[in-house]
């Protein structure tokens, strides 16, 4: 069993945040470090004061020096913490009904991909595990996991028995932890280059070996679920802008949307986005699909005095800094104009920011600001969030990253 090598020891007035249970210790927040800690090693949490807190995994070279795995001192970080964390993890999706029991045929489960393990959120600092039909694929986004991937896929092995575990850790954020991108088979069988999984029932192909995070926007899941009904799309011109391979599109042709217009700066997104409608039985002359960058294509339309019924704008992370944060909510805002002046009166706007430094109240505020610009009345009938299988942690708000608002425009 692997033991802390070192304590390190808080600044005066500096425990507050540890015994709110948040599970970052900034390198601002250190005094000084009792023994020798080795980078990605276990090592002790203590006051000024000497009195002990937590337990946490330690690097030197990130800015969040340590992450804590157990608020209660005395817990050993062993075979069974970990296999107890994950199961928890795969216990949770479980009773969201999420999760294929064993003996259950994959063909009769609606949903087949979904997030088993939510990093923070699961008590699993810099891991995220998804799941893909039979296959895993787990990220390593810190130096702690890094360390620890081979024991945490063999405890995947032991609870879940997966076809296969792929790495996908080519993740930016590895670089602040000063580790490189990596893409390698952890265990079992490859995945093939493309799997097809189902979600609420609609099959989509996904590229786990190069596809965007993990292959899939696993995150917009109920968000697609909510706003592809009838009542918002039934005989409804929908543009669905980022779209990148087109599932919102898929459950807006279900719901009855009338024509799709399918935007992203991706060609080989929008090649899947094409097939993977026709894969869903939606094979219709009349949908488009637009290859460019989403800020011209929004302006063209305008030029062209083109109107729709439904705009959705998924854009990508703007602010993946403090200092991006003012251009951030300028191309939130810009964009979100575009969008509202090609709306017909009476039409619904879905909008989102996944930019984790964007509060879902700057978020409105921004919104707001687009639509006294554009003249236009706008209801907020929903706030949008993140699919439960990304659960948001209370003592982490950082971990509530996707905000949406479902609008009427007048
Ligand atoms: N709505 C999607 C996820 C969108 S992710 C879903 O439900 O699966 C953001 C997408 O925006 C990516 O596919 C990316 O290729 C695309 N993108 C990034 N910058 C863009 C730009 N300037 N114009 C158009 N698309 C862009």
């Amino acid at each position: 069993m692997e033991q802390p090598t070192a304590t390190l020891i808080l600044k005066p007035g500096r425990e507050k945040p540890v015994l709110n249970r948040h599970p970052w210790v900034f390198s601002g927040a250190i005094d000084r470090i009792d023994g020798e800690a080795q980078p990605g090693a276990l090592v002790t949490i203590a006051g000024y004061g000497g009195e002990t807190l937590a337990t946490a995994y330690y690097n030197p070279k990130s800015q969040i020096q340590a992450r804590i795995l157990s608020w209660d001192p005395a817990e050993p970080i062993d075979h069974d913490f970990w296999r107890g964390r994950l199961q928890r993890a795969v216990d949770g999706r479980r009773s969201l009904g999420l999760g294929l029991p064993a003996g259950e045929s994959r063909d009769s489960a609606a949903t087949t991909a979904y997030r088993l393990v939510n990093a923070e959120a699961d008590g699993l600092p810099g891991l995220v595990v998804d799941r893909y039909d039979d296959h895993l694929v787990m990220q390593c986004l810190t130096l702690g996991i890094d360390r620890r991937k081979g024991m945490l896929a063999n405890r995947l092995v032991e609870l879940l028995a997966p076809a296969g575990i792929l790495e996908r850790s080519d993740a930016d954020v590895r670089g602040k932890e000063g580790l490189r991108p990596l893409v390698e088979m952890r265990h079992g069988q490859a995945p093939p280059p493309e799997l097809v999984i189902r979600e609420n029932g609609f099959a989509f192909p996904v590229d786990t070996w190069r596809g965007h995070k993990t292959g899939f926007y696993l995150d917009q899941r109920d968000n697609r679920a909510l706003v592809g009904q009838p009542v918002y799309m039934a005989g409804k011109e929908v543009l669905n802008v980022f779209a990148y391979t087109g599932a919102f599109g898929v459950y807006a042709a279900a719901a009855g949307a009338a024509q799709v217009t399918t935007v992203d700066s991706s060609v080989p997104a929008l090649e899947t986005a094409e097939r993977t409608m026709a894969l869903n039985g939606f094979e219709r002359p009349g949908d488009e699909y637009i290859a460019g960058d989403a800020f011209e294509v929004l302006r063209y339309y305008r030029e062209e005095e083109r109107q729709f019924d439904v705009v959705i704008l998924d854009p990508p992370k703007f602010a993946y800094n403090q200092s991006q944060l003012d251009r951030a909510t300028r191309g939130y805002k810009d964009l979100n104009w575009l969008a509202l002046r090609l709306l017909r009166p009476g039409g619904t706007l879905i909008t989102f920011s996944c930019s984790g430094l964007v509060s879902a109240d700057l978020f409105q505020k921004v919104v707001f600001g687009a639509a006294v610009d554009a003249g236009r009345d706008v209801q907020i009938l929903r706030h949008l969030g993140q699919a439960v299988d990304h659960p948001v942690l209370l003592s982490f708000p950082e971990s509530a990253y996707l905000k949406g608002l479902l609008c009427r425009v007048w």
